[in-house]
């Protein structure tokens, strides 16, 4: 089992329209300052969990992982970034081989400022590109333009990321095959070691939904939807990425460490306001949920408060294990999961389950032999459908 630590930076320099993740504008010129304090606090807090007799007793582990998201984690400035990662080290421990990363929206990076980051131990850095088109962009309410994305990449390589993330954004309103296209390819000559895509959702709260609501703004066509996702596929496949997650791909040994704890149900603890937990239980052996309100002021005045959901026991684990490994390319080995959980896969999941998923793997959605399920890049496209069977 590894272990990652996540760190939910909540300040943005304004909100994007179709964006449902907690964060708040940055004005108080000493937030940055307060809310460090905090997250060090809780951080160095954590120790709490390691006592034997405390009521939610964790094994204490090194992460090998450390991911700031948000928010826009690069508004701080990379000492506070410094401070912080001291003091997971001075809590958890060190681990020498670690992969430490850092959303960055290519709107608040310069050289110097990646520089920085990279000193302090920031060694891979996702950003946030979403598109090459100036018109999309624009109309995703990004603060950036393209021409600012390439800038901040070719920053970031001469700062010395050599790990670089790139998230791009499908499936808009107005957003054609061509423009699509174009985006990959742009993102193609970059040469990032990973991308992620993402369909654009409309998320409760976010002023897309309620523009959609209005009939201001329409959802894109679901085919032309899907369109777009495989022609994305084909051609990052067929320039040598992996497809490793159904919205990820990477050069070969650049999967997204941190990621992978949640698709492999590893452990991991979040900090700061709006980060959810999920770690192993020391006594019970069964995976606990907590998490902080997504509530900036209230995280500032008492930064241990977390609320901590109904324990999972076995049956828990064992279907969120399946149905967040089933969005990896490799699947499940039918034989790991028993060692795993002492059970045989179907045996928990029953013949009718066992069933309804032979017939995606007769349409070709999935695929199974003797140790091994998963859904195929077919399967990927309906998901849902086919991970509802193990809900
Ligand atoms: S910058 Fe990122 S976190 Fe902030 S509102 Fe936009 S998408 Fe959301």
């Amino acid at each position: 089992m590894s272990f990652g630590v996540y760190v939910h930076v909540p300040f943005c320099k304004s909100k994007c329209p179709y964006c449902d993740f907690y964060s708040v504008l940055l004005r108080d010129p000493e937030a940055k300052e307060k809310y460090t304090d905090a997250v060090v606090r809780e951080i160095r807090s954590f120790k709490r969990f390691f006592e034997d007799d405390a009521e939610h007793a964790f094994m204490k582990q090194a992460p090998d992982s450390i991911y700031f998201g948000g928010g826009t984690p690069s508004l701080m400035e990379p000492i506070r970034i410094k401070e912080i990662i001291k003091a997971c080290d001075d809590t958890f421990g060190r681990e020498d081989d670690r992969e430490v990363t850092l959303e960055a929206n290519p709107g608040t990076v310069d050289q110097d400022s990646l520089k920085g980051f990279r000193a302090m131990g920031v060694n891979r850095l996702s950003l946030g590109v979403q598109s090459f088109d100036d018109q999309i962009l624009k109309k995703l309410g990004r603060i950036h333009k393209a021409a600012d994305s390439v800038k901040a990449f070719e920053d970031a390589r001469k700062a010395g990321f050599g790990n670089i993330s790139i998230d791009l954004i499908f499936g808009i309103e107005g957003q054609s095959m061509e423009s699509w296209e174009d985006s990959l390819r742009q993102a193609l000559e970059l040469e990032p070691e990973h991308i992620s895509l993402y369909s654009l959702e409309f998320m409760e709260g976010t002023v897309f939904t309620r523009m959609l609501m209005e009939g201001r703004m329409k959802e894109t066509d679901p085919e032309e939807d899907r369109k777009m996702y495989e022609r994305a596929a084909a051609v990052l496949t067929e320039a040598g990425y992996v497809h490793y997650e159904i919205s990820n791909f990477a050069k070969p040994g650049f999967e997204s460490r941190h990621n992978l704890k949640y698709w492999d149900l590893d452990d991991y603890a979040g900090f700061g306001p709006g980060a959810h937990s999920y770690m192993t239980d020391d006594e019970t052996g069964y995976g606990q949920r907590f998490y902080h309100a997504g509530d900036l002021e209230g995280y500032l005045r008492d930064p241990l408060k977390v609320t901590f959901m109904e324990p999972n026991g076995y049956a828990d684990d064992m279907v969120e294990y399946t149905i967040t490994a089933l969005r990896l390319s490799r699947g499940i080995s039918k034989s790991e999961f028993s060692d795993r959980f002492g059970q045989e896969f179907w045996g928990f999941f029953g013949d009718l389950a066992r069933l309804q998923f032979g017939s995606f793997v007769d349409t070709g959605h999935a695929a199974e032999d003797e140790d091994n399920i998963r859904l195929t890049l077919k399967g990927f496209n309906v998901s849902n459908q086919i991970l509802s069977l193990f809900v």
